[in-house]
């Protein structure tokens, strides 16, 4: 009798295994490897057969070498931050491949001396927006209001009013970011009531500049007030509006939502905003406004900390100039549309379509909703879709788990219907 482990294959002719070679190619071979090290002391300990060694590997290999699994987004809130707020477009996604290789970013390929860095994503911004005498991209919102308060206040103090101390997110919050920078904060107001008077008074020697701040995720409604960027700008003093979403125009969907070219209009000395959130470009900070202010940024040795890489000038560049990104896409698809997508996917899952209310998400438009339509769902399934592949994360309503279509893409209908199928089966539904 012979040891049946002598038939045990050694670790390294499983590796070379040809079955194996895409997922090499794919993932590396220390990720096959240590897969296949795993399996074969299951082999050793009898729970798996010899001859399903190779088919154990390739159920067990991950689909992708990152784990960031790609999610369908039937939550029907447009800048949802847990999913990575905006989707880029597929123009965006084109450039961002082309630029991942050596790419020109800060070469002249004419001359073969060096370039300003990123500057065809700084003309396709200057075209977007004709009021900004200038513009300096960094790395996301929170470092271009970073850049512009220390650049215009470090050492001196901040005016702003008490109804605009936003924490974002994640415990993270405006107020504390500008003292980061060294600024100190003169609030004026209240919570809820700011008037011009306020920040009169509150102007002395020592300002650096007023900062406004747009409240983009919660409102206070009721027995309120605050200044416009147009009367602080008579002020005397530069005036910092972080209008956050990053709208470069005024969008009518969205009546109470700033945008950077108004705001220039009215007289801030520069705006900051996202790049991710509804301009529907890639994670960036973008800092507009006059000249002489942003060339300051520009070379503050801050600048060089927050800068954004290539592959988000090449994104950001993409969605500014090419086909109208996903995020507004999802903002304005009208619901009859919605509602027709619901239906069909409804029947091809022997579910109801039912009207659903969208939402812009934490990037903008707070309070505001969008008519939608999902489709209704038993509750028990949304822990196993968000667990499928692609993963899909709806929203639970009445009880019932709801997939919104607003921001799910319509050529991925198909998929969803898939994920859903499977998502049945493997907790034993019917799949109808
Ligand atoms: C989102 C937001 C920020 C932060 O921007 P990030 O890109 O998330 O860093 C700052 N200010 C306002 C008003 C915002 O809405």
């Amino acid at each position: 009798m012979t040891d049946p482990r002598r038939a045990i294959p050694r670790t390294d002719t499983v590796v070379n295994d040809p079955r194996l070679r895409s997922a090499t190619n794919r993932l590396g071979s220390r990720a096959v490897k240590a897969v296949v090290t795993e399996i074969l002391s299951q082999v050793r300990a009898g729970t798996v057969p010899i001859d399903e060694t190779v088919q154990r590997v390739l159920d067990r290999l991950p689909a992708r070498a990152s784990t960031l699994t790609p999610v369908i987004n039937a939550t029907g809130v447009v800048l949802h931050t847990n999913l990575g707020r905006a989707c880029l477009s597929a123009a965006a996604v084109d450039a961002v491949v082309a630029a991942s290789g050596y790419v020109d970013v800060e070469f002249d390929l004419a001359e073969g001396v060096r370039a300003s860095r990123g500057r065809g994503a700084l003309d396709a911004l200057a075209i977007a927006v004709p009021a900004a005498e200038s513009v300096v991209v960094v790395n996301n919102g929170a470092a271009a209001l970073l850049l512009a308060v220390t650049t215009l206040a470090a050492g001196r103090e901040i005016v702003i009013s008490r109804g605009e101390m936003v924490e974002i997110g994640d415990h993270f919050r405006l107020p504390d970011l500008m003292t980061s920078a060294g600024a100190r904060l003169r609030e004026v107001g209240t919570t809820n009531r700011t008037v011009l008077a306020d920040y009169a008074e509150a102007i002395g020697p020592d300002t650096g500049c007023v900062v406004k701040i747009h409240p983009s995720n919660f409102r206070i409604e009721g027995f309120t007030g605050s200044v416009s960027t147009a009367e602080l700008a008579t002020l005397g003093v530069d005036v910092i509006a972080d209008v956050g979403s990053g709208l470069l125009e005024a969008e009518p969907l969205l009546p109470d939502e700033p945008d950077v070219s108004s705001a220039l209009i009215s007289g801030a000395a520069v705006v900051t905003c996202s790049g991710d959130k509804l301009l529907g470009g890639p994670q960036a900070g973008l800092v507009f406004g006059r000249a002489d202010v942003v060339e300051l940024m520009r070379r503050h040795p801050m600048a060089r900390a927050l800068r954004c890489d290539k592959l988000t000038l090449a994104a950001l560049e993409a969605t500014l100039r090419g086909p109208e990104p996903p995020a507004s896409r999802a903002l304005h698809v009208k619901s009859d549309q919605l509602r027709r997508r619901a239906e069909v996917v409804a029947a091809g899952l022997g579910a109801t379509a039912v009207p659903s209310e969208g939402a812009v998400g934490g990037g903008g438009g707070p309070g505001v909703t969008l008519p939608g339509w999902a489709v209704a769902l038993p509750a028990e399934l949304a822990a196993v879709l968000r667990v499928g592949d692609p993963a899909v994360v709806g929203r639970i309503a009445g009880g019932r788990l709801l997939l919104d279509l607003r921001c799910v893409p319509a050529d991925q209908d198909d998929a969803l219907i898939g994920a859903v199928q499977q998502a049945r089966s493997r907790i034993g539904l019917p799949c109808t």
